[in-house]
């Protein structure tokens, strides 16, 4: 069966995470938005951890769920169209490793998924010796790296180990900042054991697969949520049985299990490409290059973003383009598109949410409505502006502005304004 499978997000333990952020409202969000197997996250926070042991129960091997005292007034709010959505959590922690390598100081972030709650314990108690598990739902522990894996492996061979969001600058194993420059400087003896990677919102496997380490792996894309309506802005496709193991070993094999990916249009990030705000310059690496990373108005030193980092490791050229069986999908979350069809700037506004909520519960979850129901029914059912966007979105045509030093990136389904009223009216020959 296909199934949609979250495996990074974070719980109200967490530093800059949302309240709202419970089982509860994750299990309802989830199936708003279409999520079949979602990451508890934080499972070394000793009161998350008991918040889980209470509300959870074992369901399919490897997997649990929301006991019924819980679930059931979740459903109770929960429309037809998505009440009767499979939704189980699968237990996920991520850590923040901090720790000085060949004379320079690495800052990762590694996430562990683990099969029950006996191993997690055990992971517990051994990361307990290192350092303060209850300061952060996302722990700093002064460990290397590799430390982390070896105990990933002696705790549960089940368990799987992913490196998180790879290139951010800051906080992971390629980061500009504080990473390194391959698996095998990171892990060394151990790099083998490192099967996946998890792309993050700022590359795509596309952007990844330049780098033959990673060709050799899987890839996955989680949305390292911090609000329960941002779940699921990256997840995974996999075609398999609701059981840990099969998804688990789907992803260390990376067969045809993992049959993709559904992404976030990584020109959104911040540091997509390179430039200077202020003199409003934006290149792409090889444009920075050719001025030899310094900027043509002002002639100081650019700032580079994820793309630049992508191209200093990459052993292929940018336009080289991997031959995959991977489904790679992109998404813009229904609510960026639902702004934009109402004309409104945020996504929180009362319109927005109104709306968002009419839509699904007509149409169906989130997932559905941006990949599968077909266009035509989207707009039998009254939702022809809607049926035209998605449209739109399923057929890459979309306007894409990559961020750069600090600017978000913008990606919209319709140029302008004018550009949305006319294909809006007009639109009699366009299904
Ligand atoms: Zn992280
Ligand atoms: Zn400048």
């Amino acid at each position: 069966m296909d199934l949609i499978v979250d495996l990074h997000i974070h719980s109200h333990f967490s530093r800059a995470t949302s309240k709202s952020m419970t089982p509860e409202n994750m299990y309802r969000w989830a199936k708003i938005k279409g999520i079949n197997v979602l990451a508890t996250a934080d499972f070394t926070h000793p009161d998350w951890f008991s918040e889980l042991r209470e509300k959870l129960e074992p369901a399919e091997p490897g997997l649990f769920k929301l006991k019924e005292k819980y679930s059931k007034q979740q459903n109770e709010k929960l429309p037809k169209s998505v009440k009767n959505n499979v939704m189980r959590f699968i237990l996920s922690v991520e850590i923040s490793n901090i720790y000085s390598k060949n004379e320079k100081v690495r800052k990762l972030h590694n996430n562990i998924i683990t099969p029950s709650f006996e191993s997690a314990s055990e992971i517990n108690a051994r990361l307990a010796e290192i350092g303060n598990l209850k300061a952060d739902g996302r722990p700093i522990l002064g460990m290397d790296s590799k430390e982390l894996l070896k105990i990933s492996l002696e705790t549960d061979p089940d368990n799987l180990f992913i490196p998180s969001h790879i290139w951010t600058p800051w906080f992971s194993m390629f980061g500009s900042k504080s990473g390194f420059d391959s698996i095998e400087e990171a892990f060394e003896e151990l790099a083998s054991e490192i099967k996946v990677i998890e792309t993050g919102l700022s590359s795509d496997p596309y952007m990844n697969w330049r780098i033959k380490e990673i060709q050799k792996r899987a890839i996955i894309s989680s949305s390292d949520a911090h609000s329960p309506e941002k779940l699921g802005r990256e997840a995974n496709i996999m075609d398999c049985k609701l059981d840990y193991f099969d998804i688990i070993n789907g992803i260390k094999s990376n067969d045809k299990r993992l049959s993709g990916t559904i992404e976030f249009y990584p020109e959104e990030g911040k540091y997509h490409y390179d430039g200077h705000r202020k003199c409003d310059i934006c290149f792409r690496p090889s444009e920075t290059k050719k001025h030899e990373g310094i900027c043509p108005k002002c002639s100081k030193p650019l700032v580079k973003g994820v793309q630049y980092r992508v191209d200093e490791l990459a052993d292929k050229p940018e336009d080289y383009i991997h031959k995959t069986n991977k489904i790679v999908e992109y998404i813009i979350p229904l609510a960026e598109i639902i702004a934009e069809i109402e004309g409104v700037k945020s996504i929180k506004s009362k319109t927005v949410t109104r709306k968002y909520k009419e839509v699904f519960s007509s149409l169906g979850d989130e997932f559905t409505i941006l990949r599968e129901i077909p266009i035509l029914e989207i707009e039998k059912q009254g939702y022809k502006e809607l049926a035209i966007a998605i449209k739109k979105l399923r057929n890459k045509e979309i306007y894409v502005e990559p961020g750069y030093d600090g600017v978000y990136g913008t990606i919209k389904v319709f140029e302008n304004q004018k550009e949305k009223s006319s294909e809006l009216s007009g639109q009699s020959n366009f299904l």
